[in-house]
């Protein structure tokens, strides 16, 4: 079957250049013609203005992406059909699963994000491993479209003893699909997994957590704290379930300070340290906004050695940049300002609006109205398991540095 019985969209003049390089969204704007009746889902034979073929994605009537790219395709070579789809998206699955066993120490952690998207050339996919068991969430129409296929691919490779829907995002509501959460297949309790993270362990709750549970993104960045670690009085800001915490006490901390302002996150929080078998005098659990907590603390002159800041996204898109700048500015000054001489910052962002470069410029402006002497001594990105496709750089979004107050 060639691409003439697939139903068709054409895109204005000069708007295939980012398809040519293989970028898999198409915004509306892009598009001067499409074949009438197209449902939410469908796959697309892409062609440009001169009816060139580029591809196949799949269509989604109601976002401003309105189509993502399934495969790249030209001319001399018009095959494709449901089936190849079908047996393409199975294949993208498996190289997943093969490039995550052979990257990860599965030994060491047993939760890793198996599947991230647009950069494993799976648009709105994402599947999460926690040890035996699946958190997996449909973000676009195309996935969405072929949920059976995928959820009984995951079944076949891996045989958990539970995959669990987690399709709650904001996203899914501009794709124009609702939400839809809740046991797909086997019978576990879902808030109360147990991972192991770098010889740490973590009760996970898949059904009411942040994400899919867990922060996965942050593996290979907690393990870099341990050695900043030992003998340190150490503020965790945005703690969420103690993950940065409990590392730096697992490489030798004194003492760790967390501050996060939801209580379930705390709630999660108290389980994983006594998991830990950590002692309370060596944990100190604060329940407030970290931007009131970090000015109550600068007018207590409470002191650290070790300050982590692992805020939420103050900026989705570059539209909000601005305004997000001013929210990282004002807590990693107040941080600086309650570091030691000598002491270290673990900063971060996770907002894909502010780039490595710009956040770098934040916190440099902040210590310059901190009046301190800055040194950057490492940067920090996602961890691997969340690869950025060449192609898509809209993929990074975590970025962090390491800093040192002289
Ligand atoms: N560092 C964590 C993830 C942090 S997620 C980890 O690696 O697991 C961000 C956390 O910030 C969430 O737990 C959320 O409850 C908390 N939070 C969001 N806004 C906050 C605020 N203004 N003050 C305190 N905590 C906040």
């Amino acid at each position: 079957m060639n691409f003439n019985s697939i139903p068709k969209i054409i895109l204005k003049e000069g708007r295939e250049k980012s398809i040519l390089r293989k970028h898999p969204w198409i915004f509306s704007g892009a598009i001067r013609w499409a074949e009438k009746d197209l449902g939410i889902g469908d796959t697309v034979a892409v062609l440009s203005s001169d009816q060139d073929l580029l591809g196949y994605g799949a269509y989604s009537p109601f976002s401003q992406i309105r189509c993502r790219m399934w495969k790249f395709s030209h001319n001399d070579d018009p095959q494709f059909s449901e089936e190849i789809l079908k047996q393409i998206l199975r294949q993208r699955l498996l190289n997943c699963l093969h490039t995550r066993q052979r990257d990860i120490n599965l030994i060491e952690s047993d939760a890793y994000r198996l599947v991230h998207a647009e950069s494993d050339r799976l648009p709105g996919l994402i599947v999460d491993v926690y040890r035996d068991v699946v958190a997996i969430q449909f973000l676009s129409c195309g996935v969405e479209k072929y949920r059976d296929d995928i959820v009984n691919s995951i079944q076949e490779f891996l045989s958990p003893n539970m995959i669990y829907e987690r399709s709650d995002a904001e996203v899914r509501r501009l794709e124009g699909l609702s939400d839809r959460e809740g046991v797909l297949i086997g019978n576990h309790n879902p808030s109360r997994i147990m991972i192991t993270e770098n010889k740490t362990k973590f009760y996970v709750d898949i059904a009411k957590g942040q994400k899919t549970g867990f922060y996965l993104d942050q593996r290979e960045n907690r393990s870099k704290i341990r050695a900043y670690s030992r003998g340190k009085d150490v503020l965790d800001c945005f703690s969420y379930t103690g993950s940065f915490s409990i590392n730096a006490l697992a490489g030798g901390a004194n003492k760790a300070t967390v501050v996060d302002s939801s209580d379930e996150s705390l709630k999660g929080l108290i389980q994983n340290t006594a998991l830990n078998g950590i002692s309370d005098e060596k944990i100190e659990i604060i329940h407030a906004d970290v931007f009131n907590q970090l000015r109550s603390f600068r007018d207590q002159r409470r002191e650290f050695d070790l300050v982590i800041l692992d805020p939420p996204k103050f900026a989705p898109t570059r539209k909000q940049a601005h305004q997000a700048a001013r929210g990282y500015k004002d807590i990693n000054l107040l941080s600086l300002k309650l570091l030691k001489p000598g002491g270290i910052l673990f900063t971060f962002s996770c907002s894909g609006g502010v780039d490595q470069s710009l956040f770098q410029k934040i916190v440099a402006g902040a210590a310059v109205d901190a009046g301190v002497d800055l040194q950057f001594i490492g940067g920090m990105t996602q961890a691997s398991d969340h690869p950025i496709l060449s192609s898509f750089p809209e993929g990074e979004y975590l970025k962090g540095l390491i800093c040192r107050k002289l």
